[in-house]
Formats: structure tokens, C-alpha cells, sequence
């Protein structure tokens, strides 16, 4: 699948769920969340529909995210049964880690090749302030767990926020100094429509001057289906230092993915407004109907998103699925 623009369209985004059991800031205002009702959340079955027949016009790597996936009763199994699907090259998962000790080896057993783990502070309280309450030392035992359970890469997101965690940054880049952990930074994005954001938002680059003053950084080649961020490392170090820079870097033109939200709006673009409702194809149509639904989708991707420029209401992280 080749998009008009010449990208290849290789990853599908997969939200089970817009529930969590955190509220990061960055994500989710404090009050007046709407949740789904149960019955207007794609069934299981339905997700396997649609990715089956995304596996069928070339996606080769599914990422399972939400709101927090581990929250969805039945995901192991749910996740065993996508592995299955033949042309299924990479399935893989972000999560907060809140359960990831007790889930790590499963998840691992049911084929999942990789975890993203939302990680924004090493401290206690910042995490806590953060994610409105979280536990940092239950999301580290989750870590570890997931280490112990083997997964072909850890991946750590960072969303950083200046004055709140950038005075981190050194610590999470010393995590990839001795552990194959790649620790990603991530700019701030307004999705919240915060008046703010501007302050709290660092530019990749000065994340990356930051941390040249300290490591003599080698930039990395990306691996075969790795998303839009620019990866470095520090000579000898075990794991690799990654920059999402969706505000200064304008990544849309490595873009390689299309969406579905727990819903099941089809999404060529986080940013997209609109999407395309699966639901009454899932409900009425056949395979070849949703296939050409992909493919319109496919057809609708921009150049470049629009969150900055554009004046829309709030985009809901946790039910578009970050
Ligand atoms: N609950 C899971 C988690 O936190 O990893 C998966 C869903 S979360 C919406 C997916 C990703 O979106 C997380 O890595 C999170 O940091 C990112 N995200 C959410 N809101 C963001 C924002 N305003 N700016 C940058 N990243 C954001
Ligand atoms: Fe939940 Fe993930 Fe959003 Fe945090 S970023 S509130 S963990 S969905």
C-alpha cells in the first residue's frame, strides 16, 4: 500500500480501549472525560476483522494501544489470536506499565515482540503529579518485569515538559547506557489545547544539543518499520537515544501508518478530524467492502498534519490512542 504521496503504508495503529487507569496531563484534562459506553468499542472480533484485512493490503506491523490496553479484559488471548494472522510481521504494544508485572511473560508468550512504555519521571512525586496519582515504583516493577520476560526491544517515551521533567533528561539517556532500553523524547503536543504549550514545549533539537554537551552522540540508522523518530546513540552504550519531534520536525513525510480509534473510526492521520466509521461495514459489509474502506483512507493522507495551525477543539489522546 502506497500512499498518494509516494509513503509506504506498512503500520496500523490499534486502540482496544479508551480507558486508563492514569490521567497524564498531557493526555486527559482532570475532569469531564466521556467514556465510550462498552457497546460502542469494537468488539474483539471486529479489531481482528480489520486487522486481518489491513495485514491483506500490506500492513506489516500492528501496534495495540488505547487509552491502556491492559486494562481490556481478555487482551492476552486477544493478542495471541492477532499474532496468528498470516503476514503479521510485528506485533507489539504500548502501555504505562501500571500492569506489567503481572502481564509481562504473557504478553511475551502470546507473540508480542516489543513494548512501549510511557515513562515521564524517574521521581516519584513528579510521576505522580504527572499521571494524576500513578505509582512510579509499580510502573518500574513492571520494567523489570517486561526485561525478565525477554522482548525483542523495550522502548521508553518520554513526553517531555520543561520545568516539570527536563531536568531529567540526563537520567533517562544514563538508561541506555547498560540496558538495551531505547529511550525515546517526545515533544509536547497541544492536544489539550492548553494556552501554555508553547512554554512547555522543548524542541528536539535542544534536547539534543542538551545531551551532546554531555555524550558524544552518533546518530543511527532506523530499523526496517521503526516510526518517525531519529535515533542516536552513545558510543558503547546497550541502547539507543530516539527524538519525536512532531511540533518542530514535521515527521508526517517518514509517515507509514493509519489508525483506528476504539471506536473504530479509520484514521489517516492522528490529527485527522474526521476519519471514516468501520462500524457499519464491520456490522453489514463483507471483507472486500472494508479492504476498499482501507484503501479510501489510505487515499485521504495528508502531507503534513495540521494540529498546530489548525483551530479544533481538543483531540483525545486516549481515545484516538496516542
Ligand atoms: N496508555 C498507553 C501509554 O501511555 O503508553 C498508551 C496510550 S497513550 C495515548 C500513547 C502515547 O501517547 C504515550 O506514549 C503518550 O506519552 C503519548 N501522548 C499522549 N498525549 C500526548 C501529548 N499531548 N504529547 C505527546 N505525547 C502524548
Ligand atoms: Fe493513560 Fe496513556 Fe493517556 Fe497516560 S498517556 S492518560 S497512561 S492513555
Amino acid at each position: 500500500m502506497v500512499d498518494n504521496f509516494g509513503r509506504k503504508i506498512n503500520y496500523l495503529r490499534l486502540s482496544v480501549t479508551d480507558r486508563c487507569n492514569l490521567r497524564c496531563s498531557y493526555c486527559m484534562p482532570a475532569h469531564g472525560i466521556k467514556k465510550l459506553d462498552h457497546c460502542d468499542i469494537l468488539s474483539y472480533e471486529q479489531l481482528h476483522r480489520v486487522a486481518t484485512a489491513a495485514v491483506g493490503i500490506g500492513v506489516e506491523k500492528i501496534r495495540i494501544t488505547g487509552g491502556e490496553p491492559l486494562v481490556r479484559k481478555g487482551i492476552v488471548d486477544f493478542l495471541a489470536e492477532l499474532k496468528r494472522i498470516p503476514g503479521l510481521k510485528k506485533l507489539v504494544l504500548t502501555t504505562n506499565g501500571v500492569f506489567l508485572e503481572e502481564m509481562a511473560e504473557g504478553l511475551r508468550r502470546a507473540g508480542v515482540e516489543s513494548i512501549n512504555m510511557s515513562l515521564d519521571s524517574l521521581r516519584p512525586e513528579v510521576f505522580a503529579r504527572i499521571t494524576r496519582g500513578g505509582d512510579l515504583q509499580r510502573v518500574l516493577a513492571g520494567l523489570a518485569a517486561a526485561e525478565r520476560a525477554g522482548f525483542e526491544y523495550l522502548k521508553i517515551n518520554m513526553v517531555v515538559m520543561r520545568g516539570i521533567n527536563d531536568d531529567e533528561l540526563f537520567d533517562f539517556a544514563a538508561l541506555t547506557l547498560d540496558k538495551p532500553i531505547n529511550v525515546r523524547f517526545i515533544e509536547y503536543m497541544p492536544t489539550l489545547r492548553d494556552k501554555n504549550w508553547e512554554s512547555l514545549m522543548v524542541p528536539g533539537d535542544e534536547l539534543l544539543s542538551r545531551l551532546s554537551g554531555r555524550y558524544d552522540l552518533q546518530q543511527v540508522s532506523p530499523e526496517a518499520l521503526d516510526g518517525p523518530a531519529r535515533y542516536y546513540q552513545v558510543p558503547g552504550a546497550a541502547g539507543k537515544i530516539g527524538f519525536i519531534t512532531p511540533i518542530s520536525g514535521h515527521f508526517c513525510q517518514k509517515c507509514n501508518r493509519l489508525r483506528v480509534t476504539s471506536s473504530g473510526m479509520l484514521k489517516s492521520c492522528l490529527f485527522d478530524e474526521g476519519g471514516v466509521s468501520l462500524r457499519p461495514c464491520l456490522e453489514r459489509g463483507t471483507d472486500a467492502d472494508l479492504l476498499e474502506l482501507l484503501r479510501q483512507v489510505e487515499g485521504r493522507k495528508q502531507y503534513k498534519h495540521t494540529l498546530v495551525d489548525s483551530v479544533s477543539d481538543t483531540y483525545n489522546m486516549s481515545q484516538i490512542g496516542g
